[in-house]
């Protein structure tokens, strides 16, 4: 049993005083307030619930930065594409433990205890199956294992390069499987994670780009209660080709052709109606957010007031992992609803309310459900997932309660992390993960030779 005590924490029901959060085989035992620390306690001032990152592609976190150049005519999210299947295509196994290491790494360091690994690269270079078809899979695994992230593994069905079942490019070699590679790379990748602490799985249809109707409806019993991810709506050009497709937008197709509930999410849903807004809302999926990554491709901005006054659900992803988080996704979540409203703290309707903490509790909320974690936050049965601050930090001093929340989302970032434990292991301390070092190494030497 290991025994934390905080002067401060964010419980369910709010701040709380001398918080005592006993937890036994990485599952909380249970957290008392009101209690003073004894010399059995290890002490910490403050703590907050860890996030799960729910959309990752890890090996991109090897080209951050590198796709920052214009295109030829209107730079798009289109262009950025083409610089992604290039480095995809460089990428050995053993390059993407490294960076996927590496990336798990910074996610501790900076508040995120659990990702959902969005997984495509499944493929050798030529495009040819690995001996085990869940090789990378198995990699993704090794970097969860070795950093201490929770993982929940969601292998990607990519058939297509377009709507209609367009044949997939050359560039896409690396990500394509049939129906029945697609079941048999399933059932590997249940191998993969078997022995993996914490972990779960589920599917991830890559987008109707890529997914044909049939093989939709094939793959979606491989998922039973599981989570089921798709990328829908996040780009212009893909509702016009979706509609030039179907008739119908990406959103208002899945919800009126897929059995979309509270196992799905929706990854981005930049681009909806206030009927799809309305629908989605509705149908107790998740919303999953990628506010920097969005940012960074020039999406657009979602309708979160929209979608939250009709009792909508999103957590947050890191997606391209340009930059890694939790205050810097929450922090570019609320400035893109204040540069589209014109408006500050835009979910506060009340005079006083703070922008902070409703967005901390509605991801973290939603970010669980997204990757199928029965409990979250300081609760007994929960994975103990914590986060400390360091309240000596110059832009946390002084305050309590939601002002120390807000603090760390808008003025300190990630500087202000002091120790992370997660599945109650504390990886993280004094801000340092203990293998960032070593990480740093291996990621650096792979990526000197992949950029080369
Ligand atoms: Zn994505």
């Amino acid at each position: 049993m290991t025994r934390l005590h905080f002067a401060f924490a964010l419980l369910p029901s709010g701040w709380a005083n001398d918080v005592r959060v006993e937890f036994t085989d990485g599952i909380i035992a249970s957290v008392t307030a009101g209690v003073a620390s004894t010399d059995a306690d290890e002490r910490h001032q403050l703590a907050v619930p860890g996030l799960a990152s729910l959309h990752s592609h890890a090996f991109q976190r090897g080209m951050a930065g590198l796709a920052e150049l214009r295109g030829d005519t209107t730079d798009t999210f289109w262009t950025w594409r083409e610089t992604m299947y290039r480095f995809a295509l460089t990428m050995t196994p053993d390059d993407v433990t490294a960076v996927a290491t590496l990336l798990y790494v910074e996610m501790l360091e900076r508040g995120f205890t659990r990702v959902g690994e969005f997984h495509y690269l499944h493929h050798d270079r030529d495009g040819s199956p690995y001996a085990n078809p869940a090789e990378m899979a198995v990699r993704i695994a090794e970097a969860s294992d070795a950093s201490g992230i929770g993982l929940t593994l969601l292998p990607s069905f990519y058939a297509h390069g377009t709507f209609g079942g367009a044949a997939p490019h050359a560039g896409q070699r690396r990500f394509i499987c049939s129906v029945d590679q697609f079941t048999t790379l399933m059932a590997a990748s249940r191998d993969a994670i078997r022995k993996l602490p914490g972990a779960n799985i589920g599917i991830a249809p890559h987008s109707l780009r890529a997914v044909a109707p049939d093989e939709l409806a094939a793959i979606i019993p491989l998922a039973g209660a599981d989570p089921i991810h798709i990328h829908a709506a996040e780009q212009v050009r893909e509702v016009g080709d979706c509609l030039a497709w179907s008739g119908q937008r990406p959103v208002e197709w899945l919800l009126e052709h897929a059995p979309v509930d509270q196992r799905w999410c929706l990854i981005h849903a930049t681009h909806m109606t206030e009927q799809e807004v309305t629908a989605l809302a509705g149908s107790g999926a998740v919303a999953g957010l990628c506010p920097i990554t969005e940012a960074s491709l020039g999406d657009g901005i979602f309708s979160a007031r929209e979608f939250l006054a009709a009792g909508g659900r999103f957590g947050v992803g890191t997606d391209s992992n340009v930059l890694v988080g939790v205050a810097d996704e929450l922090r570019q979540l609320e400035y893109g609803q204040r540069l589209k409203h014109r408006e500050r703290v835009i979910e506060q309707r009340t005079a006083g309310g703070r922008a902070g903490t409703p967005r901390e509790h509605v991801a973290l909320a939603g970010g669980a459900q997204a990757l199928a974690q029965a409990k979250s936050g300081l609760v007994p049965g929960a994975r103990a997932d914590i986060v400390s601050l360091d309240t000596t930090h110059p832009s946390l001093a002084g305050r309590s309660g939601d002002a120390v929340l807000d603090g760390w989302l808008f003025a300190a970032g990630s500087d202000a992390i002091d120790c992370v434990w997660a599945g109650g292991d504390k990886l993280v301390a004094g801000g340092r993960h203990r293998l960032r070092d070593s990480a740093r190494e291996r990621f650096n030497a792979s990526v000197r030779r992949l950029v080369a």
